[in-house]
């Protein structure tokens, strides 16, 4: 369910309209409802509540120091993905002992900061990463938890460039070569070995995918434990889609995934660890633009927003549906026409949607593109010399702002003009 919803024709953020905050912060800008992440948050922790499990918020997806907090509130961890991410993670009071590392290429000075925090786990991409890590580790008088990352070759994820566990993806141990991966971390020194870990991809709308890739990683687990290895963790990442509009196919309920994993893992003696992002945070999150100019070409129309690809790029970047409203909604019978919603970079691909059909649509009308609290906010830039975009989150009828939209004097202080020139 969503919190962004109409009273009285206007779309509101649980009880504030987003008229107001559109008046008082500007456009764009992301807004967040807390009761929704709240909502998104206790639905998932219920749907595995019958394993022993740690939820491992993936921080990538929407990172803001208020949305950890309140998560660390409600009791997550996180799944971080560099140090950036895991700075930000132990400010916002998650504890360490709930910290997973994921990343094909952590850097030295990653690893460190890791160790140093004392995080629960890292879980290891490649061979060359587990020897830095026993070298760094052991060099601190430290011990690293580690799970290999396994790629179990299978395809899933609702875009080729959000599909990770096929074999030719860059990510984690070939399946095939984790035996060895395995044997080869239990000769190194200030290695723990702990468990696997598996990533398959994002926005997976059915279950199927989910459980042939469980099933190829208890087929390993049972393997390392005849090899020796105490593996205890599965650590079965991300990756639980969302709806992002009304007429698409539903992604299975959190409640039908953990019911599955329940079942496929029973007996097994596992800790389970999940680091959910889009499905927390995706449809608590809306982008709220206003119509710049609305253009009619000879064979479009267009509305022109004041949002564009640097604020929310995931059209642009994955081809990616979202729906979109107006925030006040016409008088019954109000004429419909068909645009394409678009940003005002000079790029095609700045391009919201296409040939969609709207209430017609005036200049300064307020636009709402709806499920964009995942992969929205933190991708983010300033390409145009466009402030980057603010974010401000909602609980009930009061509201703060997040993230500053910085002045364009703040973005051209941070350049310097060598003195040379
Ligand atoms: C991105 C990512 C996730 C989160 O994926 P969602 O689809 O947002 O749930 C989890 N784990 C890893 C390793 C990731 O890279």
């Amino acid at each position: 369910m969503r919190h962004f919803t109409y009273q009285d024709g206007q779309m509101m953020a649980e009880n504030i309209s987003l008229s107001t905050i559109a008046e008082q912060v500007g456009t764009p800008t992301y807004i967040y409802s807390t009761a929704t992440i709240k909502r998104h948050y206790h639905v998932f922790a219920k749907a595995i509540s019958g394993m022993d499990n740690l939820i491992a918020y993936s921080v990538k997806a929407n990172s803001n120091l208020a949305i950890l907090s309140l998560l660390a509130k409600l009791g997550a961890g996180a799944d971080v993905v560099s140090i950036g991410e895991l700075t930000r993670a132990l400010a916002a009071g998650i504890s360490p002992g709930k910290i997973v590392f994921s990343g094909v290429g952590k850097t030295h000075e990653e690893l460190r900061a890791a160790l140093n925090a004392n995080i629960l786990q890292f879980n290891v991409e490649s061979l060359p990463e587990l020897h830095a890590l026993s070298a760094i580790a052991n060099e601190m008088g430290k011990v690293a938890r580690i799970a290999f990352r396994i790629n179990p070759d299978v395809r899933a994820g609702g875009h080729e460039k959000i599909s990770t566990g096929q074999a030719e993806n860059k990510f984690g141990i070939n399946i095939d070569l984790a035996p060895a991966a395995y044997a080869e971390a239990a000769t190194l020194p200030a290695i723990e070995i702990v468990g696997i870990d598996m990533h398959i991809g994002s926005q997976i709308d059915t279950l199927a995918p989910f459980e042939q890739a469980l099933n190829k990683g208890i087929e390993l687990i049972k393997t390392l434990r005849a090899n020796g290895h105490d593996i205890r963790i599965y650590d079965f990442g991300g990756g639980l889609g969302i709806p992002y509009s009304h007429d698409e196919n539903t992604p299975p309920l959190p409640e039908l995934y953990g019911k599955m994993i329940e079942r496929v893992t029973k007996d097994l003696d596992l800790k389970m660890i999940f680091e959910p992002g889009r499905v927390i945070v995706g449809n608590a999150g809306v982008l709220l633009a206003k119509t710049i100019y609305v253009k009619k070409g000879s064979v479009r129309n267009f509305v022109i927003l004041d949002a564009a690809m640097n604020d929310l790029i995931r059209p642009a970047l994955y081809a990616s549906h979202h729906d979109i409203e107006p925030v006040t909604l016409h008088a019954n019978g109000a004429p419909t026409q068909t645009y394409d919603i678009v940003g005002p970079i000079c790029e095609s691909s700045d391009t919201f949607a296409k040939q969609y059909d709207l209430p017609e649509v005036s200049t300064g009308d307020l636009m709402v593109i709806h499920s964009a609290g995942a992969y929205g906010a933190v991708q983010s830039g300033q390409y145009n010399t466009r402030p980057l975009v603010p974010e401000v989150l909602v609980s009930d009828d009061k509201y703060e702002i997040i993230r500053n939209r910085p002045s364009i004097e703040d973005i051209l202080k941070s350049e310097n003009i060598p003195d040379w020139i």
